[in-house]
C-alpha cells in the first residue's frame, strides 16, 4: 500500500451516480470503462503500466478542470493529474478504482514573451512545445533529455537538464503556477500571491492540485556546443575512468552524462547500434567553440568511433540523448552518489552488463544544481555529485519482475557510494522514500498538504 492509498475515507458513492455527475460536468470529455477511447486515454507513456481508473477526464480548459475536481469531490472520488504518464510507474501501486485520471494531454499551448524572456505554458504542454515556441526568439528552456515529457510534471519535481550545472534545476525557473486546488478553486500562486502554495507546488507538484498553466523563465541561448562521443563497450573501463576524472574538474558550464547501453538486435535501430553494447558520453558545454574543444580534448584523445560534438541550435539539444521517441515500456531506479572514485567506476562498468539491463547511466550534477537559490520552493537543489540511473525494458507484462530486479541490482551495485538523497523526477517506481528529497522542508510540506488538501483528494506519482 502506498501513501496515495492512505486517502481519508473517500465516501463510497454509487458508481452510477458518480458517473452521471462526471458526465453532467464534462459531457464527452469524460470517458468511462467501455466508452470508445477509454483504453487509449488511460494508457500512459510508460505502456508497461496498466492504469485502471474509475474514469478519465480530458479537460480542454481550466474551467473543465474546475468542473471535474468539483464533480469528483461531490462523488467521493479522488483525482490524479497526469500529463503524459512518463512517471506512471510511480503510481503503479496506487489503486485508481475510485480515482478520476485527469489527463492534461488536451491542454497544451505556449506563449512566449521574448522581451521578458518568459513563457506561459498550459498545464499539459510538453517541452517540445516550449522549445519550438522559444527557438525563433533565440531562447531556450531548462528541458530534460526527452522533449515529450511535460513541463508541469518535470519542472515541479525538480527537472535536471543539460544546462543544470550552469543554471540550476528547472523548478527554480518557475515564476507562477495556476492550479485548481482541492476545494475546486482556480488559484494563482507566485512569490507574492499564495506564497505558501507556490513554495509547496515547487516540489509537491500534483499532490497539491491540477496545474492548468505555469510561467517559466527562458534562457538567452540560441545555440550550444553539444553532441556525443561513442565507443564500443569493450572500451567502457578506459572511457568511464577518463570521464570520472575529467568530470570531477569540469567547469559548471559543462553538464554531461556517461552511459553504457546494451541495444537489442532490432531492425528499427541504426545498424551501428543494433545488437551492440556501446559506451556514450553526451551533454552540453556553454563555452565558445575553442574553449569547448579544448575542454573535450582529453576525451577525444580516447578516439571515439563517433564524435558529434559541435555547435548546434539550442532546439536540437533535446535530440542528443536519443531518448525513445514513442511511448515505451520501461522500469527504472536511481540513486545519488557523493563522488565517483576509481573503485566506484569499476563497480559501474561491471554492473552494466548484468542480464536485462538496457542502460546504466551516470549524470554529472553538482554546480548550480546543488545550490539552493534564496527564494526556492520545497525542492530547489539536488544533493550529490552524480546521479546513477538504471533502465530496463519491459517488452511484456511478465517481464516486469525481472526488469525491476535488474534495475534495483544495477543501482545496488554502487551502494557504498550512495548518499541519503533522491532526485524526485527520477523516482519512477513505488516504494522509494520521497522524504529525503525534501530534507528539512518535508515537515512544512506535509503541514501544507494538510492545509490545502485535508482529504487527500489528489493522487500523485510522488505523494506528500
Ligand atoms: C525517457 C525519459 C527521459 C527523462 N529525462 C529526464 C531528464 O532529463 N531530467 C529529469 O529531471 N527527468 C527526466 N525524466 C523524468 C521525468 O521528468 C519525470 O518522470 C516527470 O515527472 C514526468 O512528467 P510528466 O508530466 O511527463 O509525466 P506524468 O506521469 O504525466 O506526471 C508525473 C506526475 O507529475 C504530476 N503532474 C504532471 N502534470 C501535472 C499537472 N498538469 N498538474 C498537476 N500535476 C501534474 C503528477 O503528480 C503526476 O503523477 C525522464 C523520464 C523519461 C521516461
Amino acid at each position: 500500500m502506498s501513501l496515495n492509498d492512505l486517502a481519508i475515507d473517500v465516501p463510497h458513492a454509487a458508481a452510477g451516480a458518480a458517473a452521471a455527475e462526471l458526465r453532467a460536468a464534462l459531457g464527452d470529455r469524460v470517458l468511462l470503462p467501455g466508452d470508445d477511447g477509454f483504453d487509449a486515454a488511460r494508457t500512459p507513456w510508460n505502456v508497461a503500466v496498466a492504469q485502471r481508473p474509475f474514469a478519465v477526464a480530458l479537460p480542454r480548459s481550466a474551467g473543465d478542470v474546475v468542473d471535474v475536481v468539483r464533480a469528483a469531490t461531490l462523488s467521493g472520488l479522488r483525482v490524479a493529474p497526469q500529463s503524459t504518464g512518463h512517471a506512471a510507474a510511480a503510481l503503479g501501486d496506487t489503486d485508481l478504482s475510485h480515482t478520476v485520471l485527469v489527463s492534461l494531454r488536451g491542454l497544451r499551448g505556449v506563449e512566449v514573451d521574448a522581451a521578458a524572456r518568459t513563457a506561459r505554458v498550459l498545464g499539459g504542454s510538453l517541452w517540445n512545445d516550449v522549445i519550438e515556441a522559444a527557438a525563433p526568439h533565440g531562447l531556450a528552456a531548462l528541458h530534460g533529455s526527452a522533449g515529450d515529457v511535460s513541463v508541469a510534471g518535470y519542472a515541479l519535481s525538480g527537472g535536471l537538464s543539460f544546462y543544470a550545472r550552469a543554471h540550476g534545476l528547472a523548478v527554480n525557473a518557475v515564476r507562477a503556477v495556476e492550479v485548481v486546488t482541492a476545494d475546486g478553486s482556480l488559484v494563482r500562486a507566485t512569490a507574492d500571491e499564495n506564497a505558501d502554495l507556490f513554495w509547496a507546488l515547487r516540489g509537491g507538484s500534483g499532490a497539491f492540485g491540477v496545474v492548468v498553466a505555469l510561467e517559466i523563465d527562458l534562457l538567452p541561448i540560441a545555440d550550444v556546443f553539444s553532441g556525443m562521443l561513442l565507443w564500443d563497450a569493450s572500451r567502457a573501463a578506459d572511457v568511464a575512468h577518463a570521464w570520472a576524472e575529467w568530470s570531477a574538474s569540469a567547469p559548471e558550464t559543462a553538464t554531461t552524462a556517461l552511459r553504457i547501453m546494451n541495444f537489442p538486435p532490432l531492425p528499427q535501430l541504426p545498424p551501428f547500434l543494433s545488437g551492440r553494447s556501446v559506451v556514450v558520453i553526451d551533454g552540453a558545454i556553454e563555452e565558445t567553440d575553442a574553449a569547448a574543444s579544448a575542454l573535450l580534448a582529453p576525451l577525444r584523445a580516447l578516439e571515439p568511433e563517433l564524435d558529434t560534438f559541435a555547435r548546434i541550435p539550442a532546439a536540437a539539444l533535446v535530440a542528443v540523448h536519443m531518448d525513445p521517441p514513442e511511448p515505451t515500456p520501461s522500469a527504472t531506479w536511481h540513486a545519488m552518489l557523493g563522488g565517483l572514485p576509481a573503485d566506484a567506476v569499476d563497480a559501474f562498468v561491471a554492473s552494466a552488463h548484468a542480464p536485462g539491463l538496457f542502460v546504466q547511466e551516470l549524470r554529472h550534477v553538482g554546480g548550480a544544481a546543488s545550490r539552493r537559490p534564496e527564494h526556492g520552493g520545497a525542492v530547489a537543489a539536488l544533493a550529490g555529485d552524480y546521479l546513477l540511473h538504471s533502465i530496463a525494458m519491459v517488452p511484456a507484462p511478465e517481464a516486469a519482475p525481472a526488469a525491476t530486479a535488474a534495475v534495483r541490482q544495477g543501482v545496488a551495485a554502487l551502494a557504498p557510494w550512495h548518499i541519503d538523497a533522491v532526485a524526485l523526477t527520477f523516482l519512477d517506481a513505488p516504494g522509494a522514500d520521497r522524504a529525503v528529497a525534501f530534507g528539512d522542508a518535508w515537515a512544512r510540506l506535509r503541514q501544507l498538504k494538510l492545509d490545502y488538501d485535508p482529504a487527500n483528494l489528489f493522487a500523485a506519482a510522488r505523494p506528500v
